[in-house]
C-alpha cells in the first residue's frame, strides 16, 4: 500500500495543507529547500527533511514513488515548481496537486501532468468578489461551469410558502437540497411539504443568475 502525502514547498499555501492533514490524522513527508521552514514543522509531520526537490536523487532516496498523494505548493520559482511536477510525474506519484500563479503557469502544470491544478489566488479572489457583490450570498460552491450550490436566506415572499408552492424547480431550475432554521437545525432533503420560514438559510442548487434571480422576485413580493 501506499504512504500518504508528501507535501514539497511550506509557504503560506504549503504549510497550511501540511498542517490540516497532520491535525485529521494524516501521515505527511514535509519537504522544503529552507532549514528553517523544515524545523517550524518537524515536531508534527511524520517526516519532515530539507532537500531540493528539483534533485531528483535527493526525491528518489526518499522513496517518493511510495506516496499516494503529492501537493507542489512551490509558486514563485516557476522551474522549481514545474521541475518537481515533472520529476514526481516520472516516479510515478499516485496523484499530484500542485499549485499554480497563473493561467500560463497552470496550463504548463497540467500539461506536464499535474492531475489537479490549483490557483488559491485566483479563486480566493473570485470567491471573496462573489460574496461582497451579492448581498443575499452567504456561500457558495462551485458545481460545476454552470452550476453552484449557494446558501441564502429565504425573503419574506417565501416565508410560510411549502417546497411544492415555491416550485422552483420548474420555475427557476433550481433544486432546494437542506434548509437550516434560526435553531441552526438542518433539514436534509426537504420534501416536497416542508414550510418556509422567512430567514431560514436556504441550500440551493442552480445557475448563479437563477438562484440571484429567484431571490430578487420573492423579495419584491
Ligand atoms: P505561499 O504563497 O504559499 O507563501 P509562494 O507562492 O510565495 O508561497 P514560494 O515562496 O516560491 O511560493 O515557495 C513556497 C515554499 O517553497 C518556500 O518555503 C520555499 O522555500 C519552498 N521552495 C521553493 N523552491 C523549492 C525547491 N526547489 N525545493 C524545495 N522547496 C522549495
Amino acid at each position: 500500500m501506499k504512504s500518504e502525502y508528501v507535501v514539497i514547498g511550506l509557504g503560506r499555501f504549503g504549510m497550511s495543507v501540511a498542517k490540516t492533514l497532520i491535525q485529521n490524522g494524516h501521515e505527511v513527508l514535509a519537504i522544503d529547500k529552507d532549514e528553517h521552514t523544515v524545523q517550524e514543522i518537524s515536531s508534527d509531520a511524520t517526516y519532515a527533511v530539507q532537500i531540493d526537490s528539483t534533485d531528483e536523487m535527493a526525491l528518489e532516496q526518499l522513496g517518493i514513488h511510495k506516496y499516494a498523494h503529492a501537493i507542489v505548493g512551490i509558486g514563485e520559482d516557476l522551474q522549481a515548481s514545474i521541475l518537481t511536477t515533472l520529476l514526481l510525474k516520472e516516479m510515478e506519484v499516485g496523484r499530484i496537486t500542485a499549485k499554480a500563479k497563473d493561467e500560463h503557469h497552470g496550463k504548463v502544470l497540467s500539461k506536464i501532468g499535474a492531475d489537479h491544478v490549483i490557483f488559491p489566488e485566483r479563486d480566493m479572489g473570485k470567491r471573496l468578489g462573489n460574496l461582497l457583490s451579492s448581498n443575499n450570498l452567504i456561500d457558495y460552491l462551485e458545481l460545476s461551469v454552470d452550476y453552484n450550490m449557494e446558501e441564502i436566506r429565504a425573503p419574506r415572499g417565501m416565508g410560510g410558502k411549502t417546497i411544492l408552492e415555491l416550485d422552483l424547480n420548474r420555475k427557476y431550475g433550481c433544486i432546494i437540497i437542506a434548509i437550516k432554521d434560526e435553531f441552526e437545525k438542518v433539514n436534509i432533503s426537504p420534501n416536497a411539504n416542508d414550510l418556509i420560514r422567512e430567514g431560514d438559510i436556504l441550500m440551493i442548487v442552480g445557475k448563479h443568475q437563477a438562484i440571484q434571480k429567484l431571490h430578487k422576485d420573492y423579495t419584491k413580493h
